[in-house]
C-alpha cells in the first residue's frame, strides 16, 4: 500500500517538479512581472513555526497580486514531524522539509528563512516550548531576520494571546514575533548583530485570522470586525491563466512529505488580517495603504521609477529585448543608490531581468557531481546571447581565486560560446553540508556559529563563477552563477544536481541501532563508500568501555569513485544492560574521516547529499521473550518490524489482501502499524478477520491511529469492545509513569517492568490515547503532562475469546528505533501475552 501511495505522489507532480530543479528560464510574461516587482518597493514577512504552517494563498497574493517582496520565516525546519514519502526522519526530515519549502516558494514567489529552533516534538503550551528552545536565541533570530529583510508588514500565522489552544510552537512563533517587532528597531538589543545589519522598524503587525480562530463560522460572522482588514485574494491572473488559489495549491502541494497535496480552487475568497501594532491602514482592504511602495522612498530613486513605469506601460511581449537600453539605464542608477539594502536587492532583481530580456544563458557545469578539497576539476562553461544587444564576455572568474580569465569575446546573437575552465579546489575548502547540522545540536536548538548563516534556508554553495559582461561597450554587469552538475537520464531527460564538495570517503552503518538481547557477540556491518578513485586505508570502530571488537582494524582498498565495500566487525557486549554509541574511524594517508553521507533524492527537490557524523547505537538488553512469529500490518511506515527482528523475532509484513483466517493462524501475534486504518482503506474490510483471529487465541496489538482527518474513524469495529480514540497525548518524554495494573501479565511476563523502564524515552510518551473504553479493557499505565489530569488510555488490554486485544498509543515507533531498553521489554511483553494466562486477580480499572 505504501508503494502505491509513493507512486501516486510521484506521478502527480512529476512534470512540473523536474522543471523546478532546472535553472529558471523567464518567458515574456515572467519578465514583465519581474519588472512590476522591481517597480514595487514594499515587503511583507509571514511568521509561523513549521514548514506547512504558512498560508500559501496569502503569500501568493502578496507576491503575485501586490508584487511585494514576500518571505516566510518558519522558526523550525519541521524535523519532529513524520514522513509519508520516505525514510528520512529527524535531521534528514528537516533537510527534506527545508527543500520542500523552497520548492513551494519557487511556485508562489516568496523567499524563505528559518531560525535555529529545533522542532523537538509536540508541546502543548508556549511555556514548555520556550523552556526547551533557547528563547533569547530564537528571539534574536527573529530580530535578525526582520533587520535583514526589512519588512514593512509582518503577519503572524497564529494568535499570540491564546496559549494552550494549539501547538506550543505555534503560539511561541506569534509571541516572539510580537516581541521582535519592537526590538528590531532598538539598537541596544542584540547589538552584536549591528556589525552586519542595521535596526529596522516595521510599520504594521497583523495576525492572519479566520473563522477557525473564532470556533465557528457563525461566531465569526457575529464578531466585531473593526480591527480587521478584509480583502479579496481569489483573483485571476490572465497573463498566466491561473487564479491565485491555484498557484497557492500548487505551492502547498510541495509539502509532499506531509501529504499536503491539495486541489486548486477558483473563485472569490476573502482573507482577514487582525491589526495588532503599528498604524492601522485607513483603507481596510489595502494592507500597504499609507506605506510608500514607490521608488521615491529611496534617495534619488524617482528617476528609476519613471524608467520602469514607462517600460511597464509599453511592455513589448513579442520582444522584451527592445527594453534593454532603458533597463541598462535603470541599472546604472540603481548601481549608484547609497542605501546598501536597496542597492543590493534591486541590483539582483534587475540583473535577472536584463539577462532574461537578452535571452542570455550562462551556465558553469562541473565534470562530476562532487569533488574533494585539493582536486582539480574542469568546468564546462556555456554563454549565449539571444538578442541583438551588443554584449562582450569580458572575463570569467571563480569565487575561489581572484584571477580572471581574460576573454573579451563578443557574444553575437545566438552564437554559443563554450569555454573550459580548470579549477584547483583549495585543500581548506569546507565540505558541503547543511550548516545547522555541522555541530551537535541541543534538544531545542541547532548550533550555528557564523551569524551570517543564521536564517538562510541552505548553505551557500562553495563554488560559483562570475561572468563579467559588458553591454554597449560601456556598462559592466557581473553575473554570478553557482557551479552545477547535470546529466541526461533516459527516463527524465536533463537532470540538474547541486555540485558538492565531499570528503574522499564516507561510512554508513547497516543498522543505526544494534540490539544485543543476550551476551552473544554480534556482527556489525558498515559500508565504506569511496568519493574518490583509488583509496586505500584502514577502518576501526571506536567503542566505549565494556564493549569488545574484533578485529581491531580492517584494511580496505576501493578502486572507483562511487563504489562501496562492506566491512564487518564482531562485537561482544558487556554482561550488564548498557546503551552506548559507536563510531567508525577511517584513516587514509594519515588523515582521519568519520562522516556519513545520506542522499535525499526526490523529484520535487534538488538532490541533497547530507554529511553528518557517522554513528550507531549499541544496546545490551537482558530480555526474555515468548513466541517467535510476528505478523506486521504496515501503516504510515515505521521501523518497528526491523527493531523486533533485532531482538530475534521472525517478523513478516502482511499485505492487506493477504489478511485472512488461514494466513493469520501462523502468527504468535499480529501488530498493526501506526495510522494503518487512517491510510490503508482496505483494512476496514479485513478487521473482522483480525478480531476472529483474537477470538481463536491470537494476540493483536494496534498502535496509534488518529481520529482527526475527516471526522468519522474509518473502521467501525476497531476493537471487540467499546473503544473511543481521543486527542489525549503525553508529550513530555520524562513525565512520570505510574503502573496501575501491577500484577498484570503485561508488567510481569516474561520481563518485569519497573519505573526504570520509562527512563531514556525520546520525544514523547505517546499520542491519540483512547479516553473511553469498555469494562473489558484493563488500563495498565497512567501518565500525564505537567498540570494535566491523569491519562490512563496509553496501554489497554482486553481478553477476547481465547486471545488478547491490545491498543496502545505509546510511541513505540519512536522508542524502538532509538534503542530504548524499557520500550523493548514492554513491547516483548505485549507480544508474549498469549503465551501465559493473565492472573485472575487483575483489577479492572475504569478510565
Ligand atoms: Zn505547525
Amino acid at each position: 500500500m505504501r508503494k502505491t501511495i509513493l507512486f501516486l505522489f510521484a506521478g502527480l507532480l512529476f512534470a512540473s517538479n523536474l522543471i523546478a530543479q532546472q535553472p529558471k528560464k523567464y518567458n515574456a510574461t515572467e519578465i514583465f512581472e519581474a519588472i512590476q516587482k522591481l517597480n514595487f518597493l514594499g515587503s511583507a514577512l509571514y511568521i509561523a513555526a513549521h514548514p506547512d504552517d504558512e498560508n500559501t494563498r496569502l503569500i501568493s497574493y502578496l507576491s503575485n497580486d501586490l508584487k511585494a517582496r514576500t518571505a516566510y520565516l518558519s522558526l523550525t525546519r519541521g524535523d519532529g514531524g513524520q514522513n509519508l514519502i520516505g525514510p528520512e526522519l529527524r535531521e534528514l526530515l528537516g533537510v527534506l522539509r527545508s527543500e520542500e519549502l523552497l520548492a513551494a516558494r519557487r511556485i508562489d514567489g516568496g523567499e524563505q528563512f528559518f531560525s535555529r529552533a529545533n522542532d523537538f516534538g509536540y508541546s502543548k503550551h508556549p511555556d514548555e516550548t520556550l523552556a526547551i528552545w533557547n528563547k533569547e536565541a530564537v528571539l534574536s533570530d527573529v530580530v535578525w531576520t526582520i533587520r535583514n529583510f526589512r519588512p514593512d508588514i509582518i503577519i503572524n500565522r497564529f494568535d499570540h494571546r491564546s496559549p494552550g489552544t494549539t501547538h506550543g510552537h505555534h503560539t511561541s512563533s506569534a509571541m516572539l514575533s510580537f516581541e521582535a517587532y519592537d526590538l528590531a528597531a532598538n539598537p541596544d538589543k542584540f547589538s552584536d548583530q549591528l556589525n552586519y545589519t542595521a535596526p529596522w522598524q516595521p510599520k504594521r503587525l497583523f495576525f492572519n485570522t479566520s473563522w477557525w480562530f473564532y470556533g465557528s463560522q457563525e461566531n465569526f460572522e457575529k464578531a466585531d470586525k473593526t480591527n480587521l482588514l478584509e480583502f479579496e485574494i481569489g483573483n485571476y491572473y490572465p497573463l498566466r491563466g491561473v487564479s491565485n488559489n491555484e498557484i497557492a495549491a500548487l505551492s502547498r502541494s510541495q509539502h509532499r512529505s506531509q501529504g499536503f497535496g491539495s486541489m486548486g480552487s477558483r473563485g472569490s475568497q476573502t482573507e482577514y488580517l487582525e491589526f495588532l501594532k503599528g498604524d492601522m491602514p485607513k483603507d481596510k482592504t489595502n494592507l500597504f495603504e499609507g506605506i510608500n511602495t514607490t521608488w521615491s522612498r529611496v534617495k534619488n530613486g524617482e528617476a528609476i521609477g519613471k524608467i520602469l513605469g514607462k517600460i511597464e506601460e509599453n511592455f513589448n511581449f513579442k520582444d522584451p529585448s527592445s527594453h534593454l537600453p532603458h533597463l541598462l539605464n535603470a541599472y546604472g542608477h540603481i548601481n549608484k543608490i547609497e542605501d546598501d539594502y536597496w542597492r543590493a536587492l534591486k541590483l539582483k532583481e534587475i540583473k535577472q531581468i536584463i539577462t532574461a530580456c537578452a535571452g542570455l544563458y550562462l551556465e558553469a557545469v562541473a565534470n562530476d557531481v562532487s569533488a574533494n578539497p585539493g582536486d582539480q576539476i574542469t568546468l564546462s562553461i556555456e554563454a549565449i546571447n539571444r538578442s541583438d544587444s551588443a554584449i562582450i564576455l569580458k572575463s570569467i572568474s571563480t569565487n575561489l581565486n581572484n584571477s580572471q580569465q581574460g576573454l573579451n569575446t563578443p557574444l553575437n546573437n545566438n552564437e554559443k560560446q563554450d569555454i573550459e575552465l580548470e579549477v584547483v579546489l583549495p585543500d581548506t575548502l569546507s565540505y558541503t553540508a547543511p550548516y545547522w547540522l555541522t555541530k551537535k545540536a541541543e534538544l531545542g536548538m541547532y548550533m550555528v556559529k557564523d551569524q551570517n548563516l543564521i536564517g538562510k534556508p541552505e548553505t551557500p554553495r562553495a563554488l560559483s563563477v562570475t561572468f563579467n559582461l559588458v553591454f554597449d561597450n560601456s556598462i559592466t554587469l557581473p553575473i554570478v552563477k553557482d557551479v552545477i552538475y547535470k546529466y541526461s537520464d533516459p527516463a527524465k531527460g536533463e537532470v540538474y544536481q547541486p555540485f558538492e564538495i565531499l570528503p574522499p570517503v564516507a561510512t554508513a552503518f547497516e543498522n543505526k541501532v544494534n540490539i544485543f538481547s543476550d551476551a552473544q557477540p554480534k556482527d556489525i556491518s558498515l559500508k565504506v563508500r569511496a568519493v574518490k578513485d583509488n583509496i586505500t586505508g584502514i577502518i576501526s570502530l571506536d567503542l566505549p568501555e565494556g564493549w569488545e571488537v574484533h578485529p581491531a582494524v580492517i584494511n580496505f582498498n576501493i578502486k572507483n569513485k562511487g563504489e562501496e565495500k562492506a566491512v564487518t566487525f564482531n562485537v561482544t557486549p558487556p554482561s550488564n544492560e548498557n546503551v552506548a554509541t559507536i563510531k567508525p574511524l577511517v584513516r587514509i594517508n594519515g588523515d582521519a574521516y568519520s562522516g556519513a553521507l545520506t542522499e535525499i533524492a526526490y523529484d520535487h527537490i534538488p538532490t541533497q547529499t547530507v554529511l553528518m557524523p557517522s554513528e550507531a547505537k549499541v544496546v545490551r538488553l537482558n530480555i526474555e521473550k515468548a513466541g517467535e512469529n510476528i505478523g506486521y500490518i504496515v501503516g504510515a511506515g515505521d521501523a518497528v518490524p526491523e527493531s523486533l527482528q533485532q531482538i530475534g523475532y521472525n517478523v513478516m509484513t502482511i499485505a492487506p489482501e493477504d489478511i485472512n483466517a488461514e494466513n493469520l493462524k501462523r502468527f504468535d501475534a499480529v501488530v498493526v502499524g501506526i495510522r494503518a486504518y487512517n491510510i490503508v482503506d482496505e483494512l476496514k474490510f479485513k478487521q473482522s478477520f483480525l478480531l476472529e483471529y483474537v477470538k481463536q487465541g491470537g494476540t493483536v496489538i494496534v498502535q496509534y491511529n488518529t481520529t482527526w482527518r475527516g471526522g468519522d474513524f474509518p473502521v467501525k469495529n476497531l476493537a471487540p469492545y467499546e473503544l473511543k480514540l481521543s486527542r489525549d497525548r503525553v508529550t513530555d518524554e520524562n513525565s512520570e509513569v505510574s503502573i496501575i495494573a501491577k500484577n498484570h501479565s503485561l508488567i510481569n511476563f516474561p520481563n518485569k517492568i519497573t519505573q526504570n523502564d520509562f527512563n531514556g524515552w525520546v520525544q514523547e510518551r505517546g499520542l491519540y490515547f483512547p479516553n473511553q473504553w469498555g469494562a473489558e479493557f484493563s488500563p495498565i499505565l497512567s501518565m500525564n503532562d505537567k498540570g494535566e489530569s491523569a491519562k490512563k488510555g496509553s496501554l489497554l488490554v482486553a481478553p477476547y475469546g481465547k486471545g488478547y486485544y491490545i491498543y496502545t498509543g505509546l510511541s513505540f515507533f519512536r522508542e524502538l528505533p532509538a534503542g530504548v531498553p524499557g520500550a523493548y521489554k514492554l513491547f516483548t511483553n505485549m507480544l508474549s501475552i498469549g503465551k501465559k494466562q493473565v492472573k485472575t486477580d487483575d483489577k479492572k480499572i475504569k478510565g
